[in-house]
C-alpha cells in the first residue's frame, strides 16, 4: 500500500511510543535542535529513533515502490530525501548522538513486533556501537 502520509505522530510513530513507553523509557519528540529532527529522543542515553514512512524514505519495502506515474519526479524526489537522511544520521553521529531507523512496515507487521521491540530495547540499553 502506498502511505501518503507524512509528517508527526503518523500510526506507526505512535505504536513506537506506545511499546517504549509501557516498557518504562521516558523520551522528548521532535527535537528541532538535532538534525534530522528526530522523533524520539533519550537525552540521557545520547540516542535518537527515528520512525520512517516506507514511501518518502525509500524503504526496499511493497511500501517504499514508486508510483507507476511521475515516477521520474518521485524517484529523484525519494532519493533526496534518502540522502538528507543520510546526512542527518551522520551529523547526529558526530555530534554524539546514535540513531536507529524504525520502518513503518515493521510496525504494521504483526509478525515483527516482538523483533522490532527487542531491537530498540537492544539500541536504547546497548553499548556505543553504531547501529545503522
Ligand atoms: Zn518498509
Amino acid at each position: 500500500m502506498l502511505s501518503r502520509i507524512r509528517g508527526k505522530d503518523t500510526a506507526p510513530e505512535l505504536a513506537v511510543r506506545r511499546i517504549l513507553f509501557s516498557l518504562g523509557y521516558r523520551y522528548r519528540l521532535h527535537v528541532k535542535a538535532l538534525p534530522g529532527r528526530p522523533d524520539l529522543v533519550f537525552p540521557a542515553r545520547r540516542k535518537v529513533i527515528f520512525v520512517h514512512g516506507c514511501f518518502w524514505h525509500g524503504h526496499a519495502c511493497l511500501g517504499g515502490k514508486l508510483p507507476g506515474t511521475r515516477t521520474d519526479f518521485w524517484a529523484a524526489k525519494i532519493d533526496g530525501n534518502r540522502r538528507r537522511d543520510r546526512r542527518n544520521r551522520a551529523a547526529l553521529r558526530r555530534l554524539g548522538w546514535e540513531s536507529l531507523v524504525v520502518w513503518e512496515c515493521s510496525m504494521r507487521r504483526v509478525q515483527s513486533l516482538t523483533t522490532v521491540r527487542a531491537r530498540m530495547v537492544r539500541f536504547l540499553d546497548g553499548g556505543t556501537r553504531s547501529k545503522w
